[in-house]
């Protein structure tokens, strides 16, 4: 390890992966830290991710791919069903060997990259400006220091915070979940469909449970739940209802927990000498809370803009703060919509949301534009109206 990097990233996950690779190829030094012993593990995802936003940094490679999804199913409490096609290809990877891949790209185009090395503080110059990190590895601490440092540190990001930008979302914008791996599922999954169900009163209060298939008897079967609504009952509880209904009798092969944030998109990413992308600037969908791509991508306008920073040796906050803009004029909109989408289905009653599914499950979507499947919605449910006009005015409606 050197003393000195263009780039330090704190976190190999796929936004720290992605900013490596984007930094490694603009022909920068790149140093890239993970705290965990080995990258990518324990797994803290559905796996489900889109497949044209990795490959732009990688090659494919058979190993991190499980399972291709032709269909998105959204289940109602009472098991009645809309199925739709993806917007765009998808797949099921394993991201152990997916983000071990991410990183080993970065390292092949010339980053620096080690697991076991926690970031544990940041250096700031004599005007405040950060230029540098405090890591810990094998139980040794040094400090290296860095022309900009990204906290790529995920749901829990504390470097980002350390540097002053506010990531704690508030509870009703959190979800908490809790996720089994199942076995034997054979004859009970469609391995080619993942599931989402939704009943805000009898399956997942603010949330959703997932199937999202592995192979022919293997899935991802989790749940998240707005963390203001986990109790009385927690997200464990809640799953275990699901899988005792949906699949009893499956093999529990492994269990993982965790949190996200769905604010969308924190309006500071940046400060003096430091920017925030992936889950620790809250870029994941604040509906799905799908965070693979869209950190991948956040982390490429966070180099677009920080290359040529960098170049200027001009670093602050007010150079940086063009990829915020970068990242509001793609998906500020959007964002705005799918946060709105959220709470709209968090407010409705269960039975209104069975009667939707119902009329959704009448029409053919497959053929149908966006407007004209939500004109079909509002005919038969007029009181959708007041609640569209919040999306109306954040541009869904208009895309
Ligand atoms: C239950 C659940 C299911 C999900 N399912 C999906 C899904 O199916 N599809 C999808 O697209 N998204 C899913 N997500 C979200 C997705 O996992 C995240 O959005 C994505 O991992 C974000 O990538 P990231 O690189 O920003 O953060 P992470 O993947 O969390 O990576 C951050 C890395 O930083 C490391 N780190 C933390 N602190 C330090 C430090 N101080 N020093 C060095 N390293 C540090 C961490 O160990 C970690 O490896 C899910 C999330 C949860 C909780």
């Amino acid at each position: 390890m050197k003393a000195q990097y263009d780039v330090i990233i704190a976190g190999a996950g796929p936004a720290g992966s992605a900013a490596a690779i984007r930094a490694a190829e603009a022909g920068l030094s790149v140093l890239l830290l993970e705290k965990r012993q080995e990258i990518g593990v324990p797994v803290r995802c559905g796996e489900a991710t889109d497949v044209k936003t990795p490959l732009r940094f990688m090659p494919f490679d058979p190993r991190w791919l499980h399972n291709r999804i032709d269909h998105f199913a959204v289940y109602n409490a009472q098991g009645e069903r809309v199925v739709v096609p993806p917007s765009s290809e998808t797949i099921i990877v394993d991201r152990r060997v997916f983000d071990q891949a991410l990183a080993n790209q970065a390292s092949a185009l010339g980053a620096d990259v080690y697991a076991s090395s926690t970031v544990i503080g940041l250096l700031h110059d004599e005007h405040g400006t950060v230029c540098g990190v405090r890591l810990k590895q094998f139980g040794t601490e040094r400090a290296v220091r860095a022309r900009l440092v990204i906290a790529a540190d995920g749901t829990e990001s504390q470097v980002a915070r350390w540097a002053g930008l506010k990531t704690i979302p508030p509870l009703a914008d959190y979800y908490t979940g809790i996720q089994f791996l199942l076995g034997n599922l054979r004859g009970r999954i469609d391995p080619r469909i993942c599931e989402y169900h939704i009943g805000v009163e009898s399956l997942a209060p603010g949330g959703y449970l997932w199937v999202f298939p592995k192979s022919g008897d293997t899935a991802n079967v989790g749940v998240v739940i707005a963390a203001d609504r986990a109790r009385p009952i927690s997200a464990r509880a809640w799953l275990e209802r699901f899988v005792a209904r949906r699949c009893p009798g499956a093999s529990i092969l492994s269990v993982m927990a965790g949190g996200i944030p769905i604010t969308g998109a924190l309006k500071r990413m940046t400060t003096d000498g430091l920017m925030a992308v992936g889950d620790a600037a809250h870029q994941a969908d604040p509906l799905t809370a799908g965070g693979i791509g869209l950190g991948m991508i956040g982390a490429e306008m966070a180099m677009q803009v920080a290359a040529p920073a960098l170049q200027a040796g001009d670093v602050s906050a007010r150079r940086l703060q063009a990829y915020e803009r970068l990242w509001r004029d793609q998906f500020g909109r959007m964002h705005a919509a799918l946060y709105n989408m959220r709470r709209i289905l968090t407010r409705m009653t269960e039975t209104h949301f069975d009667a939707l599914v119902r009329t959704a499950a009448a029409m053919p979507l497959e053929t149908m534009s966006l407007p004209d499947i939500v004109v079909g919605l509002l005919k038969n449910h007029p009181g959708l109206l007041l609640e569209a006009r919040t999306l109306v005015s954040t541009g869904l409606l208009l895309k």
